[in-house]
């Protein structure tokens, strides 16, 4: 499993960090874990085909982490020369469908188009989903009304994903054992924002979750000048370190 931080920032834009995204590739197939505002370039940035993409699995449909969703199936059904024949697979949480048809009802009706390639559209609520080779497991974070956390499961790896969430005990069952966590970090301890994690926070979870391997990510500009990873140390002795834009990882 090979996994590229795309985005590993939040809503406040900044030059060093994109909204919400990372690029998974598991068995042959390529996933983007959330595609916020922003993340088509990153893809380009980062050298990967936006063309090939099978899965685009979504936490919950705040902007930083949707945005750019319809404009990548836009990309998919109009760039010259491009022939695509294969379905694309969105998962989200429940009520996940009905906010896609009120989009496309909206803006986009070429969303849906029949000729073309397929959009499958999956709500995974505290469920499994089992696809070639890998599983899915979608658990329900505190954050917005619906939002996911994610666990992807090969046959000997587990990565992790909580996209937002506030201090629960579904995100220390997404983490259990995890090979890599990434947990959101977006605040600091001392000015913490409801919905959201802190540093000691995240290093508690990932302490109870027993992971082998925490990525903090999802950074307000606030937690530039902090240390980010001292905080979460005092509570996890397992490896911690921050998500940048563009690093990749072998899991
Ligand atoms: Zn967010
Ligand atoms: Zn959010």
């Amino acid at each position: 499993m090979q996994l590229v931080v795309l985005g590993s920032g939040t809503c406040a834009p900044t030059l060093k960090r994109s909204t919400a995204c990372y690029y998974v590739h598991i068995s042959g197939q390529h996933i983007l874990l959330d595609v916020g505002f922003g993340s088509i370039r990153r893809t380009l940035e980062a050298g990967i085909d936006y063309r090939e993409i099978d899965f685009i699995i979504i936490t919950h449909t705040h902007l930083d982490h949707v945005g750019d969703l319809a404009p990548l199936v836009m990309a998919l059904r109009y760039t010259p020369g491009l022939k695509r024949q294969k379905p694309l697979t969105l998962v989200g949480p429940p009520g996940f469908k009905s906010y896609l048809h009120s989009f496309s009802d909206l803006t986009a009706k070429w969303f849906f188009k029949q000729d073309g390639f397929k959009v499958n559209i999956r709500e995974a609520d505290r469920e499994t989903l089992r696809f070639t080779d890998w599983d899915l497991t979608a658990m329900p974070m505190l954050h917005s009304d619906a939002a996911n956390g994610y666990r992807i499961e090969s046959e000997d790896r587990v990565l992790a994903y909580s996209g937002d969430t506030g201090m629960c005990d579904q995100v220390i069952s997404l983490v259990n054992h995890a090979d890599l966590a990434i947990l959101e970090c977006s605040a600091p301890d001392e000015e913490p924002l409801e919905g959201h994690l802190t540093p000691s926070l995240a290093g508690r979870i990932a302490e109870r979750g027993d992971c082998r391997k925490v990525l903090l990510s999802h950074f307000y500009p606030m937690m530039e000048n902090i240390d980010v990873v001292g905080k979460a140390r005092k509570y996890f002795r397992g490896e911690i370190e921050t998500a940048e834009d563009f690093k990749q990882y072998a899991i």
